[in-house]
């Protein structure tokens, strides 16, 4: 899944490389992503120019001429390609915008779990998912702030991180990146949370997006679809050495998704679900 550190990386490519370009041909191949509000996108795109490109939490936000947003929300398998047209057309391509620079703008998704919404501006709102977010993970919202916004969530603290309600733009991965940062247990329920967790909690989230958007920025390129998770400290990394401990990185999956994290480094008592 594309979090904060890629979306950042890619919002700003895009606003480097795709705004400013016309929409020459707009061609639909995988119609159940498309949610428009604004009718046939393969005739209302055309002739409409990219003028802004922005991110909230896990939407990315294309701004057209006219009164047009694209507002893209990839989940688990969606992502971008900004390309040749020659280059050779995926199987996992839903959607292709030719663009008068000379490129293309295709939206994959091999599962078809994402969203491309395109709407007017007034109607942005009416997205779903997309209000009701919280502030995003690189807005430095103050540790009160942060505090009380976890007050009205109960349950483990990282589903109620990557849930985005409480910050936006953390998934999977960086949920336990930032657990990791932090030392504290995964599965450690938000009521059991001291304040200097809380603490931890608050000042790792933002500085694991802020390290990891670095990287991801040096290496990604260009390739818009390119997840760069090696770099990481714990996700994934089930059996091999914490870096700050040595010890053996645990792994659990739960509900398909994985979560790892270091036993010694994240001590707590592992409930079953
Ligand atoms: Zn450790």
């Amino acid at each position: 899944m594309p979090e904060a550190p890629e979306m950042e990386v890619v919002k700003d490519f895009l606003a480097q490389n795709l705004v400013g370009n016309e929409v020459l041909e707009a061609r639909v191949l995988k119609p159940s992503v498309l949610r428009s509000l604004q009718g046939n996108i393969q005739q209302d795109l055309v002739g409409r120019v990219f003028t802004d490109s922005s991110r909230r939490g896990k939407f990315l936000i294309l701004t057209l001429s006219g009164d047009r947003v694209i507002a893209i929300n990839p989940k688990l398998t969606g992502g971008l390609q900004y390309c040749r047209p020659k280059q050779r057309v995926l199987k996992r391509t839903c959607i292709l915008l030719n663009l008068s620079g000379g490129s293309h703008l295709r939206y994959t998704d091999d599962r078809q779990m994402g969203v491309f919404y395109y709407v007017s501006n007034d109607q942005l709102e009416d997205v779903p998912g997309l209000g009701d977010q919280g502030p995003d993970v690189l807005d430095d919202i103050g540790l009160e702030d942060f505090k009380s916004r976890l007050k009205g969530f109960h349950g483990e603290i990282k589903g109620i991180l990557t849930r985005g309600r409480v910050l936006s733009g953390i998934g999977n991965a960086y949920a336990d990146e930032i657990l990791f940062d932090a030392k504290v247990y995964p599965f450690k329920r938000r009521k059991q949370l001291s304040s200097d967790e809380l603490r931890r909690i608050h000042h790792s989230s933002r500085q694991v997006i802020v390290d990891a958007t670095s990287v991801v920025r040096e290496r990604m390129n260009g390739q818009l679809d390119h997840k760069m998770r090696d770099f990481l400290a714990v996700h994934n990394k089930g059996g091999q050495e914490c870096p700050d401990c040595g010890n053996k990185i645990s792994q659990i999956t739960a509900n398909k998704r994985i979560t790892s994290y270091c036993r010694r480094c994240q001590p707590g008592m592992l409930i079953k679900n």
